[in-house]
């Protein structure tokens, strides 16, 4: 027997309900957004180990990494967040010119309305719920797509939100190509998109029909330029520890390195030193260290590994998506492995003759999500700062970074538009409303800047108003 009841495709279903939540104005209140953020931190803090299965199911990605990078990193935010957050929703009192006067003026965020969140598969717990503790707290009702790469992140998240939040203000899609392409049909608020720069296009052309603003968080290749200055022994660690972490799959991670021929020469024992003390001689067998994604990434992957003499590693099984943390010597600059973001365990190094040659380099290319110097010569860091434009810059320490909440984490140029963490995750969400109350006694705009025109009036204006502000 045919129902006849109208059946309504859940995408709609979802959307439709949380136009209505934010109609009826349930994630205004301040104490609302707040308990959000509470049962977000609960569910981390009550259900990390369900997460954690699920990123070691994915990824591979061993317990202690997530939590560093994920669990861990999500809690840090949610508290930075949860202490700030009176102050961030507090409208700010702004000065009004004195031609202006008797006037008062400020700036009241406001939630933008119902938002979009489409995350991808490398950080997937993290990347959902980071922009996720951004939008809450500025008051938005929000869509969230995990990435259907990693599938059983992507079925934790859909599971648990709808525990610990309100689903009347709260949705997971799950799904990929076919979902999001739906999704993108309804007019946002605003997308926030973390992912590859193809995709970003379709996800900016879509936006564009709605004039739904976008924050597009992408990748590309990060440098690391090295000179002669730093301990390599200590230098060398820290790299490795940046680049090989969840297998190398890091948007920030350092794609390659550029070096004299001196520098490289000195580094190449280091980082092969490096290597083997956080991941040992066994690296497959090292529960400390993840895996690939799949099978097409790993493919691609595996290919870039004749691009060069290997350093280390250069092991890898197929049937486990293991590619060993691998350092490539003697690379040339047009072989496959530079042509892309490598996003994954592979290490190239590059001689160039100085830090003039490694810039010049930089700049030709897309400006980078990151790039990461180490040197003790001021001049030199100093070139850097001012002769190139990336995401971020950072001395001694790449990807540290993002975990520095007060600083902007986004790209510039081909690396991605917006940027977000701490204050700036609230702002990407809210619209800073301009409010100016003025008292309609005196009448100061009688006398001055409306007609009729007289000698007076001109002199005020061509000599004095334009001069007091
Ligand atoms: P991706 O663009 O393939 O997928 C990301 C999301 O887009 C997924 O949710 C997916 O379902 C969706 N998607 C894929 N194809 C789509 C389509 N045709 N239409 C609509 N939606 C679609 O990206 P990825 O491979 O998952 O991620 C890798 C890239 O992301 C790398 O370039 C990396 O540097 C970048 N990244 C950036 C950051 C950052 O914070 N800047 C973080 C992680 C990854």
């Amino acid at each position: 027997m045919q129902s006849s009841f109208v059946k309504y495709d859940p995408l709609t279903v979802h959307y439709e309900a949380l136009l209505n939540t934010f109609a009826n104005g349930t994630t205004k209140p301040v104490e609302w957004r707040i308990k959000q953020l509470q049962g977000l931190g609960l569910m981390l803090q009550e259900k990390s180990d369900e997460f954690e299965k699920a990123l070691f199911e994915d990824l591979g990605k061993p317990a202690i990494e997530s939590h560093i990078t994920e669990i861990g990193f999500l809690q840090a935010e949610i508290s930075h967040t949860l202490k700030n957050i009176s102050k961030w929703t507090k409208p700010k009192r702004v000065s009004v010119p004195a031609a202006v006067q008797p006037a008062s003026a400020w700036i009241r965020p406001e939630p933008l309305g119902t938002v979009l969140i489409i995350a991808p598969w490398n950080y997937p717990l993290m990347l959902c719920l980071s922009p996720l503790i951004g939008a809450l707290a500025a008051g938005n009702t929000v869509i969230v797509k995990p990435s259907e790469l990693a599938p059983a992140t992507s079925a934790v998240i859909a599971k648990l939100l709808t525990e610990y939040v309100d689903v009347r203000a709260i949705r997971v899609v799950e799904g990929g190509v076919e979902e999001t392409t739906k999704l993108l049909e309804f007019r946002f608020d605003h997308i926030f998109y973390t992912g590859s720069g193809r995709v970003a296009r379709i996800i900016a052309a879509a936006a564009a029909k709605h004039l739904t603003p976008t924050t597009l968080e992408l990748g590309g290749k990060s440098p690391l330029y090295i000179d002669e200055t730093v301990s390599m022994a200590a230098a060398a660690k820290r790299i490795v520890w940046a680049k090989f972490m969840n297998a190398g799959q890091t948007c920030v991670a350092p794609d390659y390195i550029l070096a004299s021929k001196e520098t490289l020469t000195l580094l190449e024992t280091h980082l092969h030193d490096a290597v083997q003390e956080l991941y040992g001689n066994a690296v497959k067998q090292n529960p400390d260290y993840g895996r690939i994604i799949n099978r097409a990434q790993f493919d691609r992957l595996k290919s870039y590994l004749d691009d060069g003499r290997i350093v280390v590693g250069g092991e890898s099984d197929a049937e486990e998506l293991f590619i060993a943390p691998t350092v490539l010597a003697d690379v040339e600059i047009d072989s496959g492995v530079m042509e892309g973001e490598i996003f994954g365990p592979i290490l190239p190094l590059i001689e160039v003759a100085d830090v003039d040659e490694a810039i010049a380099y930089v700049n030709m290319n897309d400006k980078p999500l990151g790039a990461y110097v180490f040197s003790e010569n001021s001049e030199v860091r100093k070139q850097w700062e001012l002769e190139t434009s990336s995401g971020a810059l950072t001395f001694g320490a790449p990807v540290l970074h993002l975990t520095v909440p007060d600083l902007p984490f986004g790209g510039v140029g081909e690396s991605g538009m917006g940027a977000y963490h701490g204050k700036l995750s609230f702002d990407s969400f809210s619209h800073q409303k301009a409010v100016l109350s003025k008292p309609l006694a005196p009448d100061t705009l009688g006398p001055t800047i409306m007609p009729p025109f007289t000698a007076l009036k001109e002199r005020l204006v061509r000599n004095v108003l334009g001069k007091i502000r």
